[in-house]
């Protein structure tokens, strides 16, 4: 499977997804339409599927006018179907999405919205995660719990370790920021700070990230309690770095 990122708006990542086998590409979390299928036609795709991750715009805006271009299917968490009207299917924790040869498993991560979801694709080792798990950080609490939120953030860190993670956000520096306020003696994480200066000021992305490396130096999967947790996401809110 080739995995494409597509930057738009402000800091988005759209992620593009092919299996050549079958021909079928998916679009995960679509903000816009017009990059994303600028971006499969400049390789030949037609876009078959969309899977979102939840409701919010910045993940959904693309749905309706890619739908109309390409009468794709369209896939997303049943618990926001009412605010998701261009899905074609609702899914469930331990549901299967297909492209073509490559099987994703759905698993509910609620808290930054009620009925967040993600797509785990354990044959490629990727995980599409939309606002749940960012490079250093995680998705504010807008619909849930910090309880929820270090529960899905420790499900997901229990992934193998090389498992890449395609969040939905460049969030990275701010993050790395952040985080090395809250872990100042954790050398793993300085390191991880210039280097990511180092590529943003080069205009790069930092995202992929992987398991191994957010174990290592994300402050909110290192928390050793839900309340640990707590303390450190209202931090973040608060941070202005
Ligand atoms: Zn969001
Ligand atoms: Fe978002």
């Amino acid at each position: 499977m080739e995995i494409v990122r597509i930057p738009v708006l402000s800091d988005n990542y759209v992620w593009l997804l092919h299996d050549a086998g079958s021909g079928e590409t998916a679009v995960v979390d679509p903000a816009v339409a017009d990059p994303v299928l600028a971006a499969a036609e400049q390789r030949g795709w037609r876009i078959t599927q969309i899977w979102n991750t939840h409701w919010h715009p910045d993940h959904t805006g693309g749905n309706q006018a890619i739908k109309a271009a390409t009468n794709c299917f369209i896939t997303g968490p049943a618990a926001e179907a009412a605010r998701i009207p261009t899905l074609d299917r609702q899914v469930r924790e331990g549901d299967r999405v297909s492209l073509g040869g490559v099987q994703a498993e759905v698993i509910e991560v609620p808290a930054h919205t009620a009925g967040h979801i993600a797509y785990l694709i354990p044959q490629e080792k990727a995980a599409f995660v939309g606002d749940t798990l960012f490079a250093m950080g995680c998705g504010r609490l807008f619909e849930g719990s910090a309880e929820q939120m270090y529960a899905n953030l420790q499900r997901l860190a229990a992934l193998p370790p090389e498992t890449r993670v395609y969040c939905a956000h460049e969030y990275t520096l701010s993050n790395a920021r952040f985080a090395v306020t809250v872990e100042p003696d954790n050398q793993a994480l300085a390191r991880r700070l210039a280097d990511v200066e180092a590529a943003r000021a080069a205009g790069e992305a930092t995202v992929p990230t992987t398991i191994a490396l957010e174990r290592a130096t994300n402050p909110f999967i290192r928390a050793s309690s839900a309340e640990a947790f707590a303390e450190r996401r209202l931090g973040k809110d608060n941070f202005k770095g």
